[in-house]
């Protein structure tokens, strides 16, 4: 019989999802640029090399699979995509379909989409979170393309994804570019919550003079209440980790450098592409840059020293650690409330309708920020579909009024002490302001209508004003 769908490039996600997708029973061709890695892949595949068609030409690739054929590319993003896609096309047939499955800018999908729009062939733009460990075993998958291409691989993807109690993480979220926009959005999403679970340790190590050890078990504590995540799972094993070259903590050992590949500063140039704010992500995403100036914050250590109140104040320790939990959960809400945002401005924006009760069912297992808070996003946006922010659903502004006075002790006590908290104070500041009927951009609009004529409406109805500037009128005279 021939292969149910083909996978190009058998590197680290290529090769897991190749061994993932013949596990569950589908027969798949593969292809690799370079040929001795397909042979390497088949000999190592062992019991289920009868499932794999390990192919050394495109010709004998296409072949092999029954159309109209799916074929999932699963290599570097940018031009190597463009590229195979190239050296694909002219062995393909009417209703084939082209499933780029790597990190690609959406705006690359949409492109890439529209291109093939006169041809007969057709594409699919699939986001895969949970890294090696998800495309082996499970992993989150976001469908963007035709509906009818969906049902071509809906089968065999539902059959590879993670599943949460018993519902596959995987959904057609809309055309074009939707899945791996709604990718983009995940990674931010993830980027604050990386930073904010590395503040909070933070606070713990600078501020409270606790080991790794130590904040390891408070970590493992909280995973087992509302904050349980994988990520905060996996926080609290790298920290009781230890270096097998000194025995010490490993990350204690670890250079205090991050990298970013991409995905979060897209997410937030997409927010402020649409006017949409997402404080949160862009204090994680800035937070990453100025951790690789490692040269430039030594030698401004020298230069202005740390803040000078640097013991953190607090007189109930366990209180206080007890706040920092809820604060991190507060910060969370805000962080994922600008996500969902910034999906539903782009739902709009690109004609998508954009399910996002589903989107937080998907990421419910098999990705990086899998927890079960999405599993109260997801009863949230149900019970309230048309929310104009998670935090005004009536279940997260519950939560919202639970833990935001924890979110501003710990800030403040942060702030007092010298400590960086940049995205859970960015969390704050969004709640602050957003709650806040009456703020303070009249005296903006004043200003832009003082230098630069731009007018202002009026609290009494009226539009388009220009103030009586230089008129010598005076208040209060
Ligand atoms: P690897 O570096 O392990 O593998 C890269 C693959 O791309 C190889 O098969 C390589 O083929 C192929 N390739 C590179 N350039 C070209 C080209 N010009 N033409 C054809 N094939 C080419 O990458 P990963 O598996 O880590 O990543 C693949 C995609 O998945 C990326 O888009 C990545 O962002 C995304 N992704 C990665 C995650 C991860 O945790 N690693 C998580 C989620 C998404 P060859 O053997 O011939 O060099």
């Amino acid at each position: 019989a021939q292969a149910e769908i083909g996978l190009i490039g058998l590197g680290v996600m290529g090769s897991n999802l190749a061994l993932n997708i013949a596990e569950k029973g589908n027969k798949i061709a593969v292809f690799n640029r370079t040929a001795e890695r397909t042979r390497e892949f088949y000999e190592e595949a062992g019991s289920l090399k009868d499932q794999i068609v390990p192919c050394e030409t495109i010709e004998e690739f296409v072949a092999a699979i029954r159309p109209p054929r799916p074929i999932i590319i699963m290599i570097k993003a940018g031009d190597p995509v463009d590229q195979q896609m190239e050296l694909l096309k002219p062995f393909l047939e009417k209703n084939d379909i082209m499933i780029d499955a790597g990190n690609a800018n959406f705006r690359d999908t949409m492109r890439r989409f529209d291109a093939l729009k006169d041809s007969g062939l057709t594409f699919i733009g699939m986001g895969v979170s949970g890294g090696e460990e998800g495309a082996r075993h499970g992993p989150s998958i976001m469908v963007g393309g035709k509906e009818d291409s969906w049902k071509r691989v809906e089968k065999v993807l539902t059959s590879i994804a993670a599943k949460y109690n018993d519902e596959p993480c995987v959904a057609w979220l809309g055309e074009n570019g939707a899945g791996h926009f709604v990718k983009t959005i995940h990674n931010g999403i993830e980027y604050a919550d990386m930073q904010m679970i590395a503040e909070i340790y933070g606070i713990l190590r600078d501020g409270l003079n606790m080991s790794a050890t130590e904040i390891g078990k408070v970590f493992d504590t909280w995973n087992k209440g509302r904050l349980n995540s994988y990520l905060i799972e996996i926080s609290g094993t790298v920290l009781e980790t230890a270096d097998p070259l000194t025995g010490k903590p490993i990350v204690d050992m670890i250079l205090d450098k991050a990298g970013q590949k991409g995905t979060g500063k897209w997410s937030v140039i997409e927010a402020q592409n649409m006017g949409v704010p997402a404080t949160a992500i862009e204090a994680a995403v800035a937070a990453r840059s100025l951790s690789s100036m490692k040269d430039e914050r030594e030698a401004a250590e020298k230069t202005l020293g740390l803040p000078g109140l640097s013991a953190l104040s607090v007189s109930d320790r366990d209180a206080f650690i007890k706040d920092l939990e809820s604060a991190l959960l507060a910060g969370k809400i805000g962080a994922y409330a600008q996500g969902f945002a910034v999906m539903s401005a782009a739902s709009k924006e690109f004609g998508w309708n954009l399910p996002m009760p589903t989107i937080a069912k998907i990421w419910r297992a098999g990705c990086i920020i899998r927890s079960q808070f999405l599993d109260e996003i997801t009863s949230a946006f149900t019970a309230a579909p048309d929310a104009a922010n998670l935090i005004v659903t009536p279940a997260f502004s519950t939560m919202v009024k639970e833990t935001d006075g924890a979110l501003r002790r710990v800030v403040s006590a942060a702030v007092l002490a010298g400590l960086p908290v940049p995205a859970l104070a960015s969390a704050l500041g969004y709640f602050d302001s957003y709650r806040r009927g009456r703020g303070t951009a009249n005296m903006i609009q004043a200003q832009r209508d003082f230098f630069g004529a731009h007018g202002f409406d009026r609290i009494d109805g009226a539009d388009n004003h220009h103030g009586p500037w230089g008129s010598g009128l005076v208040a209060g005279a």
